[in-house]
């Protein structure tokens, strides 16, 4: 089995090859065709499995191949043509289309590494994480350039949207990463409240060591007819 084989785009594939993946890992080869149809995944994997690449490959393909929409490309050019005139900047909402909650900073930020190394050939695609601890007016810089993707923990996520600062009327995947640990640390409630701020129709990737119990019970909640995948 090849990356190929998983009808990813040529480019994620090139910086796959620069990284020295030579083949998918088992829960990347059940996932990454799944998800680029669009199904919800709900994924029972550990840590050092490859279940970053298992969301994030398909996600980013999906981005590389998507139309830009002539709404977003507009906004983006307006903004642009700001800078260019150099207005004082107003501060338009971000419009994430991926987002990926994790439970902490350190594994945002490994997230948010990897990220990088996958797009390395794909452009426009930007990452940006979103953490607690990190200074305000450093988070507002980023957010300010619109990144296609964000990778969050959830309090300081709800912060920026409580502030008007993210807007996820065009958001289009949701990732959920160890979920059970972000039941563990007592995040259920922000998680219900940032899922209710996405539009019903995106698609939902949950990724945790177990899918029993309260993290089960959330995790059907919250997807839509998903693949079950037990690694
Ligand atoms: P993860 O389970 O996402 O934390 O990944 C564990 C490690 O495996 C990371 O260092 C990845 O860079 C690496 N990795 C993920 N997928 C592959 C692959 N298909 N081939 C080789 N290494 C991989």
């Amino acid at each position: 089995m090849s990356f190929e084989a998983l009808g990813l785009h040529a480019n994620i594939i090139r910086a796959l090859t620069d990284a020295g993946y030579t083949q998918p890992t088992p829960v990347q080869q059940q996932a990454i065709p799944a998800a680029i149809e669009g199904r919800d995944l709900m994924v029972s994997s550990q840590t050092g499995s490859g279940k970053t690449a298992a969301f994030m490959l398909p996600a980013l393909h999906k981005l590389a191949t998507a139309e830009v929409a002539p709404a977003a490309r507009t906004a983006n050019q307006e903004r642009q043509a700001a800078r260019a005139r150099g207005d004082r900047p107003r501060f338009t909402a971000a419009k994430p289309k991926l987002l990926v909650l994790t439970p902490t900073r350190e594994l945002a930020l490994q997230v948010t590494t990897a990220t990088d190394k996958y797009s390395a050939h794909t452009r426009r695609l930007r990452a940006v994480s979103i953490l607690g601890g990190m200074p305000y007016p450093k988070q507002m810089q980023l957010l300010s350039r619109n990144p296609e993707i964000l990778v969050a923990t959830p309090g300081r996520l709800i912060d920026h949207m409580e502030s008007g600062k993210i807007d996820f009327s065009e958001l289009q995947m949701l990732v959920l990463d160890e979920a059970d640990r972000m039941l563990d640390m007592g995040f259920i409630d922000d998680i219900e409240k940032i899922v209710a701020a996405t539009p019903a129709t995106r698609q939902t990737m949950l990724f945790s060591a177990t899918l029993d119990g309260v993290v089960g019970n959330m995790a059907k909640r919250i997807t839509n007819e998903p693949l079950i995948i037990q690694i």
